[in-house]
């Protein structure tokens, strides 16, 4: 067989194993199942922020319940110093009433920012519970896809490993010089080798200079300046 036409024959077979490879990859079972894993990772992440808003706020409502203990012993101050060294003017009455006053204020912005807090984080838990019940049912529906996928691929595996090996068979008739550059070529297009065809490039429809088509006819080695292929008579 001719050189170039046994790198024809293995690109045949080569461009089969390619497109079961291929049907293998867009098989609508993976591409669900590459969804419902995107879902569940993104519900880990979901959970994951949430789990740290819920910390935060545990933080913040310990604070403030320290805050809310001093305000209380400072109000209980005031009302031992009353005690103790009742005010002796309308005056003193009067700043020792705006101090209590202020106390009570501080205490009852603290009691309702508690109270938010609170109810935040209930809402938070209900999420929480809600993205964790999605991505447990997401798992399920995952693990039944993967068992699918996997019953479902394993007949087109057959056939991919029996198209392979019928591809390698031919490749041992090819010119290694020759499949070396086809597999070169393949990394930057497929199929890599193009037929000149009414003087052009069939990969591209390029028409080629005289000078090129001389030389691929000579048998020579050549590579279409556009698209890349290499050109077989
Ligand atoms: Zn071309």
């Amino acid at each position: 067989m001719d050189k170039f036409e046994a790198l024809w024959a293995y690109q045949e077979e080569d461009m089969k194993a390619d497109a079961i490879a291929a049907a293998i990859k867009r098989s609508p079972t993976r591409q669900k199942l590459e969804k419902a894993r995107d879902f569940i990772l993104d519900r880990q992440k979901q959970y994951k922020q949430i789990e740290e808003d819920v910390a935060a706020m545990v933080d913040r409502k310990d604070i403030i319940a320290q805050a809310i203990t001093r305000s209380r012993e400072q109000l209980g101050a005031l009302q031992s110093r009353f005690e103790a060294n009742p005010p002796q003017t309308a005056e003193d009455v009067k700043a020792l009433l705006a101090e209590v006053s202020r106390c009570r204020d501080t205490i009852r912005q603290y009691e309702v920012e508690i109270s938010r807090i609170v109810k935040e984080t209930d809402a938070n838990e209900k999420l929480s519970r809600n993205v964790r019940l999605e991505a447990a049912n997401a798992k399920k529906s995952f693990d039944q896809l993967k068992t699918e996928y996997e019953e479902e691929s394993k007949s087109k595996k057959g056939d991919l490993e029996t198209q392979r090996a019928k591809a390698k068979e031919i490749m041992a008739s090819v010119d290694p010089a020759l499949l070396e550059e086809y597999e070169t070529i393949k990394k930057h297009i497929s199929p890599p080798v193009a037929r000149l065809t009414h003087g052009q490039c069939a990969g591209c429809n390029t028409s080629l200079p005289s000078a090129i088509l001389s030389k691929i006819k000579s048998g020579a080695l050549v590579e279409c300046e556009t698209c890349g292929r290499m050109i077989i008579p």
